[in-house]
Formats: C-alpha cells, structure tokens, sequence
C-alpha cells in the first residue's frame, strides 16, 4: 500500500497539478492502484457492496475504510443489557417486502414481528400536561384533506409547512399535521411537500407489518464484516479525495497518522451529512451536477435515549405496550413489553427541533430533560432515582452521520437518482440517500443501493479489464 503524508500529498499536487496527481505518487513507487475497489463507509452500503465484490470477483483486490472503531454506521445495537438487544439506532425492518429480508434469512437471524406483542395503546401529551387519547380519526381525516389537495396541485414545489399555510387549518391542526414531516425526522419547513406527501402515499402502499431483528441489527452488520475478514480497516476518517478518470487516491487519519491508498474505482456511500459537510476536500471538485443533488437533500435530526428502570412504574397507566407522543411528532416514548412480562425499559425518540434541543443541551443535561418530561406523562417524581440504565445516542451531533437519515429540500426531486449517478467510471455513490422512494432513509433502501453499486461497479471493471493494456500504460 502507497503511504504518504496527507501534507506531502497536497504539496505535490499544489507544485504539479492535480491532473497530475496520481502520476506524481508514482514517482514515490507508486506501479499502480492499491486496490481495484476501496469502499468509504462500513455501514449496511458499503458492507454488502464490498461483500458482493468479494464474491463476483474473488481476485478483486477490495479495502472498506471505516472511521468508527466498529461496523454497521446507523445499525447500531447496544448489547449492554440485554441479548436481544437496545436498538440505538436503526430499530426495525420496515415492511414484510423489504430487500433486506433476503440477507436476514441468509444469515438465519430470528425476528418478531411488532404486532405479536399486542397492539399498543397510543397517548399523545403536552410537555407538564397529563396524557391523551387522540383522536385519530380526525387526524386521518385531516391528512386526507392534505393529500387530495396536494394530488390536484400542479404548482411549483414548496416546503411542507408552506403547502399546509395554503389550507384554512388553525394552529393545533398544523401544528398535528406537521407529524407527518417529523415521521421522517425532517422539519415541516424544511422539507419538500411533494417528497412528504407523494412518498408517503407510495409508503403507505408499500409497507404493511415492522420486524425487530432479535439481537439487533448490528448482527447483520458484523456478519457481513465477518465475511470481509482483512478486507476493512476500522479507526480510518477520511479526510480527502483526489481522483481522475480511471483512479482515485484516499487519505486518512490513523493512529493520528495521515495515510494514502488509491483505487481504480471508489465508493462513497458516506451519509449526507458528511458530504455536505467540509470535513473531507475533493480534489478536483465534485461537478456542479453532483454538487446539486447532494444540496438538495438534507439529514434529518434524531436523538435515541434507551432506559431501563427498576420497575415498570407506568403500570398503573397501560396494561401492554403503550406510547406517548406529542402532537406534533416531535417527542414520543414507548414501552414495547407489557409491564412486568419483560424489560422495564422506556425508549424516548426526539426528532426535529426537540433532537436539535437535547443535542444543545448535551448527554448530562439532555437526560435531565428528558426524565423531567417522562415525569411530567407519568405523574411520578425522582425517576432519576428509579433509572438502572441508559443510552443517550445523539446522532445530531455525531460526526460520521451528522443527522438522523436524508430528506428532500423543497424543489429536491431527482436528487437521489442523480446522487446515485457515477463520475466518469471512478466515483460511485450508494447509501440510503441514493435510494429511490419510498426505501430511503431504511437500512434496506441502503442494502438496495449497495447491491446497485456492485452491479455498476463490476460492469466498469469488466469494461477496464478489456482497456487494462491502455489504461496501465497511464500508471
Ligand atoms: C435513530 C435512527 C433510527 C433509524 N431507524 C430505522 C428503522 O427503524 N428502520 C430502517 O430501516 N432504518 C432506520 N434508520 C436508517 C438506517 O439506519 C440507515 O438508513 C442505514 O443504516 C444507512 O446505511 P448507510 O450504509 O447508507 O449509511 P451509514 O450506516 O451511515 O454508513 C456510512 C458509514 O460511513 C462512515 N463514515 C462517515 N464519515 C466517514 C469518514 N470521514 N471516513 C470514513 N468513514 C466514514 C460512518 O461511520 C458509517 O459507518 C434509522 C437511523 C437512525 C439514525
């Protein structure tokens, strides 16, 4: 493997261009790329890309950099306390017809369906305020109302919360429609009506039961990974791209060392969030078209508190499964057992402007909060005191997400297919954000676009296989 400084990489490319990057590596011992593929990002993309790879090609020379100390990215199961399992992350399977299903049945994974533990009695609340039955009916019907006047709209599009200021709703009506966007982690008035209204229409089509893995989905993650042996170095950020057309160079930070390793072909299936961010240079730049797809898209925000108590002191309020939620979609905690059949464990799930809040507030005094308004449902004090456990994942904040999963900004149709879009037979994208709808933002939409980008990947190879004599002749 090439190694160089990231400083010593950058001068060189400052005395000689970039267009003569990969050349000028070569002149350090450089007789060709490292690898045939080298993937960035171990999540549920990258990992079935590189296990695809890995077995179409079994000679492919394939390397998945990876900036946490462990695999799976947004999959992400706590095993602290239970076998089966606290999902921080990702929690469920979304849908009887999900892609995935294929990989979890591979690998024999047992699974539960989320009807099998009753239906859940769903109370809505007001911060300090006792909880409600909803009606929710008149919110379906309300919806309703939203989606034949968005069917028959042919205007430009325009955020959720504006299409919503276009129908005669008062306050506490927007206000619970507003649920809608914050069921995709987004802000009303961020977010693409059409993305909300449309795909929401074909979601609603497409799913039918939710599944949790037993043992979470990280299982998945390090099954992969345990096929991948030698092939995936953990502890790798990735801090620049330069490439040309036919190679790409990587560095890295390891061991607080700077590292090089360059490819024939790269897939980023980093999330949004991190593209957008500027914590990785691209040299040359991405084009304008690339740039485009990927403003237009935006992560959602999310933060995942899992505890556990001592007893389940909501009994007196719910005799099986039970949620409180507001109104708007913003706050929600569940207890999926029935009280005293399992685990005494809560989940609070913030979203929107309340994540962003907790994720301000930062672990030790997010938690706070967040048992205060637990106290505020159940009418109980000193729940600190009833508290065995926690987990406060802030994926806000974290710096290899930077958000929850990707929604469309007003006007952002399109995107996720041109983000998908290779550049020049080098650069492949795949992840979540490149799924078509209504599959991203799931881990199976991120295992269908890994799969999507094997496929275009060893096409390009075979196509550089039939030009290696000519294209060597440029190492
Ligand atoms: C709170 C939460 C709940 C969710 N619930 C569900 C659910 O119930 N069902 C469902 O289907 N989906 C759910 N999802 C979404 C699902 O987890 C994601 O869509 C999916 O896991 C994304 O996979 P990915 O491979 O596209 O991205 P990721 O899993 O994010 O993988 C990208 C990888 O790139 C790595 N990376 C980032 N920056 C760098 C860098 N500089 N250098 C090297 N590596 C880097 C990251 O560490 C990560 O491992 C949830 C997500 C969250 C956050």
């Amino acid at each position: 493997m090439a190694k160089a400084t990231r400083r010593s990489f950058i001068r060189n490319t400052a005395v000689v261009g970039a267009s003569n990057l990969l050349g000028v590596v070569g002149v350090s011992g450089f007789a060709g790329a490292d690898f045939d593929v080298v993937i960035l990002g171990a999540g549920m993309a990258g990992l079935t890309a590189a296990r695809i790879l890995a077995k179409v090609g079994p000679g492919l020379k394939v390397l998945v950099l990876e900036a946490r100390d462990r695999v799976g990215g947004r999959m992400f199961t706590s095993t602290d306390v239970s076998v089966h399992g606290v999902e921080l992350g990702a929690q469920v399977i979304h849908g009887s017809r999900a892609e995935s299903w294929e990989l979890i049945r591979e690998y024999g994974l047992q699974t539960r369906s989320l009807d099998a533990g009753g239906a859940t009695e769903s109370y809505h609340f007001l911060p300090g305020q006792p909880p409600y039955k909803p009606n929710q009916a008149d919110l379906d019907a309300l919806y309703h109302k939203v989606v034949v006047k968005h069917a028959k709209y042919d205007g430009p599009d325009m955020s959720y919360q504006a299409f919503l200021e276009t129908m005669s709703f008062n306050d506490t009506q927007r206000s619970a429609l507003g649920a809608e966007a914050l069921s995709w982690s987004s802000e009303p008035g961020e977010v693409s009506a059409r993305a909300v209204i449309d795909d929401g229409v074909a979601w609603d089509a497409y799913h039918d039961e939710d599944f949790q893995i037993i043992g979470g989905h990280s299982l998945l993650a390090e099954k992969m990974a345990n096929e991948l042996e030698g092939k995936i170095q953990l502890s790798c950020a990735v801090a620049g791209l330069y490439w040309r057309s036919g190679v790409a160079g990587v560095t890295y930070i390891y061991n607080l060392q700077s590292q090089t390793v360059t490819a024939k072909r790269l897939i980023i299936t980093l999330p949004v969030g991190v593209l957008q961010s500027q914590q990785i240079e691209v040299l040359p730049p991405f084009p304008d078209w690339k740039k485009q797809s990927i403003d237009s898209l935006q992560m959602g925000q999310a933060v995942v508190v899992a505890m556990l108590f001592n007893a389940p002191f909501w009994s007196d309020l719910a005799s099986g499964p039970v949620s409180w939620a507001t109104p708007d979609g913003r706050m929600q905690f569940w207890a999926a057992h029935t009280p005293g059949e399992g685990a005494a464990a809560i989940t609070g799930w913030f979203v929107g402007s309340a994540a962003q809040q907790l994720s301000d507030l930062g672990g030790q005094e997010g938690m706070q909060q967040v048992l205060h308004w637990l106290e505020g449902i159940s009418g109980k004090t000193r729940l600190q005191e009833k508290l065995k456990w926690h987990r406060y994942q802030d994926w806000v904040s974290d710096p290899f997400s930077l958000g929850s999963y990707s929604f469309t900004r007003p006007g952002g149709q399109g995107a996720r297919e041109i983000l998908a879009r290779p550049i020049e037979k080098t650069l492949y994208f795949a992840g979540e954000a490149t799924a078509p709808a209504p599959h991203y933002q799931t881990v199976h939409g991120a295992y269908m676009s890994g799969k999507r980008v094997a496929q275009e990947v060893s096409d390009s190879l075979d196509i550089y296989a039939e030009d290696k004599a000519i294209l060597d002749a440029l190492f």
